[in-house]
């Protein structure tokens, strides 16, 4: 019997790792991808405090999951399928079986949204990727493209920079959501062309993706772009699905109050996948140390 099993390897689960492994209580961590989650395969981390000049993502990463492992919780890469709530004890399973725990944490954080093109999965891994800094190595010296308009695709153009041709941004809108730090070194990069108020039509190619065809949203003309890559970077979705008939959620997010309690008792939330304003790593950090302070209360009521 586990005292608490933490869904997600992410700031937010390794955070709430750090509080109930140092008060002694046996914690397992799960996770279905990379340790450290989005953040383990970000480029620079400019934001986050007490790195006047950055971090890596994954050296960050890699830093709290031993952290989290000195105090003594337990990381094992599984994924989970169900959470069952029988009474006072939680039953987690996953691919390679099943878990007893007082508590559950879920910080299963959240997936990178796709465009839903039907080419968008034919050319997966033969053209389109998701993540620059895991995939970018490939385009050495090709013309590629990044969609959207948000920080995540200002920093993967930004990273893509250095290693492809060209880099095109096609964004849906003229005005941006990223910071205005990497609107900034955007628009002094000689190598990246932004392509404003156009949406990508269709993903075109052979054995592997050759082009694009874009629409402008205001003339309707399309054109074709010559790339070989496209990095696909337009926000998020919550990763819930799977808890979605267990606790309540908005808009697919976990609903929480602000000790992070879901709506069962002994089970709750933290990071990006609950409902909430801000998805940065340090409000994620902030939720894991309440989950973990919070799961330390209710085991000793
Ligand atoms: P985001 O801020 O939600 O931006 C998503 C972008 O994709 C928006 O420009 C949006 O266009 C566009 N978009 C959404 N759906 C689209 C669709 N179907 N087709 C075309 N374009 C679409 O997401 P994000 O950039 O992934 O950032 C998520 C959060 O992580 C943010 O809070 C961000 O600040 C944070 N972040 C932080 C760092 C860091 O280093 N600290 C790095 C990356 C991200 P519209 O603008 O028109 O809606």
């Amino acid at each position: 019997m586990n005292d608490v099993i933490i869904l997600g390897s992410g700031p937010a689960g390794l955070t709430a790792a750090i509080y109930t492994g140092r008060a002694w209580l046996k914690t397992l961590v799960l996770e279905s991808a990379v340790v450290g989650g989005n953040t383990a395969i970000a480029d620079q981390i400019d934001n986050y405090p007490g790195f006047p000049f950055g971090i890596l993502g994954g050296e960050l990463m890699e830093n709290f999951r031993k952290q989290a492992e000195r105090f003594g919780a337990e990381v094992r890469m599984e994924e989970v399928l169900k959470i069952t709530n029988s009474s006072d004890v939680k039953i987690v399973t996953t691919t390679e079986g099943e878990y007893e725990a007082k508590a559950v944490i879920i910080a299963a954080g959240a997936r990178r949204r796709q465009l839903g093109l039907n080419e968008e999965q034919e050319f997966l891994g033969r053209g389109v990727s998701y993540c620059a800094t895991c995939d970018g190595a490939f385009f050495r010296d090709c013309p590629v493209a990044v969609v959207g308009g948000g920080e995540s695709a200002f920093k993967e153009a930004l990273y893509l920079a250095d290693i492809a041709s060209r880099v095109y941004i096609i964004h849906r809108r003229g005005e941006f959501r990223a910071s205005p730090g990497s609107i900034d070194k955007v628009q002094k990069n000689d190598k990246i062309e932004l392509k404003l108020n156009r949406i990508i039509k269709r993903i075109e190619g052979d054995t592997v993706m050759r082009r694009l065809v874009l629409q402008d949203v205001v003339s309707q003309e399309e054109e074709s772009l010559a790339v070989e890559g496209l990095f696909v970077s337009i926000g998020l979705v919550s990763a819930a699905d799977f808890v979605k008939d267990l606790v309540d959620t908005k808009d697919g997010y976990i609903i929480t109050d602000d000790r992070m309690q879901t709506s069962v008792p002994g089970i709750f939330a933290a990071g990006d996948i609950r409902a909430k304003q801000t998805r940065q790593i340090a409000t994620a950090v902030g939720d894991g140390a309440q989950a973990g302070v919070s799961v330390i209360e209710y085991l000793k009521e």
